[in-house]
C-alpha cells in the first residue's frame, strides 16, 4: 500500500498527553488540535486579494498541556530542544526557533490584553513540516486554540485566524496571506474551504462525493536557497498594482496587464499575469464544482501550475516531474487534474482523482518519481476535514 494511512487524532492525543507526562508528571488537561491544509487551486494569490480553494486535511498538530502555577510556558515537541517562555513579560522572539509560532501566538493573546497562565505542553504533530501543507500554521492555530482552553476564552475563527497569521508575520517573519491561518481554523469535515481574500468571507464548499480523492504527494525537497522567494513575489505583485495603478487586483483584467507589458517589465508582468489568471481559474474551478462539472478542474489545475511554473517561478524541477506523473498517468488513468500546491520551492503536488484509481496512482507517482529524482516521495489521501478544536471537555472554552 502506498498510500500513508492517517494516525487517528486519538493516537495523536494520547502521545501528546505521554509526552506531556513524561516532561513534567503531569496530566493534561487541555488538549487542542489544529490541521493543516492543502489548496487545491488559487496559489499565491491570497495576498493580492483573490480567491483560494483549500481545505484542512487530517494531519494534525496536537497540544496536550495543563497549567503549572507558575509565570512561565515549557514546551517540547520531540522536535529538539524544548522552551521555556516567560510570561511576566510581553513575549519576544527567542531560542528554540521552533517555538517561535508559539510565542507569536502567545503574544497575539498579550496584546489583546489576556494574562496567560503558565503552562506545560507537549506538542506532537502528523502534518509533514516544510512540506507547503502549512504545519506551521497548524501549529499556530493549535496554540491558540489550547490558549483559548486556558484563559478561558474562545476567539471567533476570523480573529484567531488573524491572531495567527499576525505570529506568522512578526514571529516568523513569512508575509503570508491568509489562506493557511483560515484553512486551519474554518476547515470542516467534507467541505472546502474557497476565501474571498478581499472580504475575508469564508464559503463552504460541499466536498462529499466518495468517487472523488485527492492525493497529496510531498517530494520530500524543500529548497533552502530560495527561502526569500516568498517574500520577493509578495513584493512582485505589490509593484505590478501600483504600477497599474489600481488598489486591488480584483480589479484588473488581463488586457490591463498585457496593455502595459513593456512598462511593468519583467518579471512584474507575468507575476501580474498568473495573479489575474489564477483568480479567474479559482473563481472558474468554485463554479464547476457548484455546478458538478468535475471534468473542468483538470485544465484549470494544469494551467493553474504551468503558471506558477512559468510566470511566478515557484516551481522547481521535482515539482514539475511529480505534475507530470500525474499528467502521463492522464484521465484515462484516473487521473483528473494535478498541480503544485502550497508555496512552493519543494514541498507538495495535489492530484484529484477518481478514488477507485488512488491506490494505483499513487504507487505509480511513487516509484517514477523515485526513479526520476532518487528520493522517495510521502504520498497519501485526504478529504476534507475538521479544522482547530479542543479535544478535551475539561475546563473553559
Ligand atoms: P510548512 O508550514 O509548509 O510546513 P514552514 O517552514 O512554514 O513550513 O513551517 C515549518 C516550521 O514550523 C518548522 O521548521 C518548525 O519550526 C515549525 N513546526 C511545525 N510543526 C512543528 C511541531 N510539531 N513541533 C515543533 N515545531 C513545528
Ligand atoms: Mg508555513
Amino acid at each position: 500500500m502506498t498510500l500513508i494511512p492517517a494516525i487517528p487524532l486519538a493516537d495523536l492525543a494520547a502521545t501528546a498527553a505521554r509526552g506531556l507526562h513524561d516532561l513534567t508528571g503531569s496530566v493534561a488537561t487541555v488538549t487542542a488540535v489544529a490541521p493543516g491544509r492543502v489548496n487545491l487551486i488559487g496559489e499565491h494569490i491570497d495576498y493580492c486579494d483573490g480567491f483560494v480553494m483549500p481545505f484542512a486535511i487530517d494531519r494534525y498538530v496536537v497540544i496536550a498541556a495543563t497549567p503549572n502555577g507558575r509565570r512561565e510556558a515549557r514546551i517540547g515537541s520531540g522536535l529538539g530542544e524544548s522552551a521555556t517562555i516567560n510570561l511576566g513579560a510581553p513575549v519576544e522572539r527567542g531560542e528554540p526557533k521552533w517555538a517561535n509560532y508559539v510565542r507569536g501566538v502567545i503574544r497575539g493573546f498579550q496584546d489583546r490584553g489576556f494574562e496567560v497562565p503558565g503552562f506545560d505542553a507537549w506538542i506532537v504533530s502528523s502534518v509533514p513540516m516544510g512540506a507547503g501543507l502549512s504545519s506551521s500554521a497548524a501549529l499556530e492555530c493549535a496554540t491558540a486554540t489550547l490558549l483559548e482552553g486556558l484563559v478561558g476564552t474562545q476567539l471567533s475563527n476570523r480573529d484567531r485566524a488573524l491572531l495567527c497569521q499576525k505570529a506568522e508575520h512578526t514571529f516568523a517573519g513569512v508575509p503570508c496571506g491568509i489562506m493557511d491561518q483560515f484553512a486551519s481554523t474554518f476547515g470542516q469535515r467534507d467541505r472546502l474551504v474557497l476565501i474571498d481574500c478581499r472580504s475575508g468571507e469564508p464559503t463552504l464548499v460541499p466536498f462529499t462525493d466518495p468517487a472523488l480523492t485527492v492525493i497529496i504527494a510531498n517530494t520530500n525537497v524543500h529548497h533552502e536557497l530560495t527561502d526569500g522567494g516568498y517574500a520577493a513575489r509578495r513584493k512582485n505583485t505589490e509593484d505590478g498594482l501600483a504600477a497599474i495603478g489600481k488598489s486591488s487586483w480584483r480589479e484588473v483584467s488581463m488586457a490591463d496587464v498585457e496593455s502595459r507589458w513593456e512598462r511593468l517589465g519583467d518579471p512584474v508582468n507575468r507575476r501580474g499575469r498568473h495573479v489575474v489568471g489564477e483568480i479567474a481559474r479559482t473563481v472558474a474551478a468554485a463554479k464547476a464544482l457548484e455546478a458538478g462539472d468535475i471534468e473542468a478542474l483538470g485544465p484549470l489545475m494544469a494551467a493553474s501550475h504551468d503558471s506558477l511554473r512559468d510566470d511566478f517561478e515557484v516551481s522547481c524541477p521535482e515539482l514539475d516531474t511529480m505534475v507530470t506523473i500525474a499528467r502521463d498517468i492522464g484521465r484515462h488513468g484516473g487521473v483528473i487534474g494535478a498541480r503544485m500546491t502550497g508555496g512552493g520551492f519543494g514541498g507538495s503536488t495535489v492530484t484529484l482523482c477518481d478514488s477507485a484509481r488512488a491506490e494505483e496512482i499513487a504507487t505509480v507517482l511513487e516509484s517514477r518519481y523515485h526513479a526520476a529524482t532518487g528520493i522517495r516521495p510521502e504520498i497519501f489521501a485526504s478529504r476534507p476535514s475538521a479544522g482547530a478544536h479542543r479535544l478535551d471537555t475539561m475546563g473553559p472554552g
